[in-house]
């Protein structure tokens, strides 16, 4: 099957439309995550803690879950 050039410009248009549709989904994708405070956060109890402090709030940096606690304070989000 050959295609003329107009058709072939037809289906080019195509799919710089269906392009431009994704694109737009992505982007209110990240917008709607955007609005709930913009990446989803693994609850603390998640994050891994190596210095056998458990639940306890007052981890070291050292710690992964004490350098989550401290980024998050900054952030004012904890
Ligand atoms: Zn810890």
């Amino acid at each position: 099957m050959e295609l003329t050039e107009e058709e072939k410009q037809v289906l080019q248009e195509a799919g710089r439309i269906l392009r431009r549709m994704n694109t737009d989904k992505q982007r209110q994708a990240s917008a709607a995550n955007g609005k709930k405070g913009g990446r989803p956060q693994k609850p603390l109890s998640e994050i891994p803690c190596n210095c056998g402090r458990g639940e306890d709030e007052q981890h070291p940096t050292s710690c992964p879950r004490g350098l989550a606690v401290r980024r998050r304070m900054k952030a004012g989000t904890s």
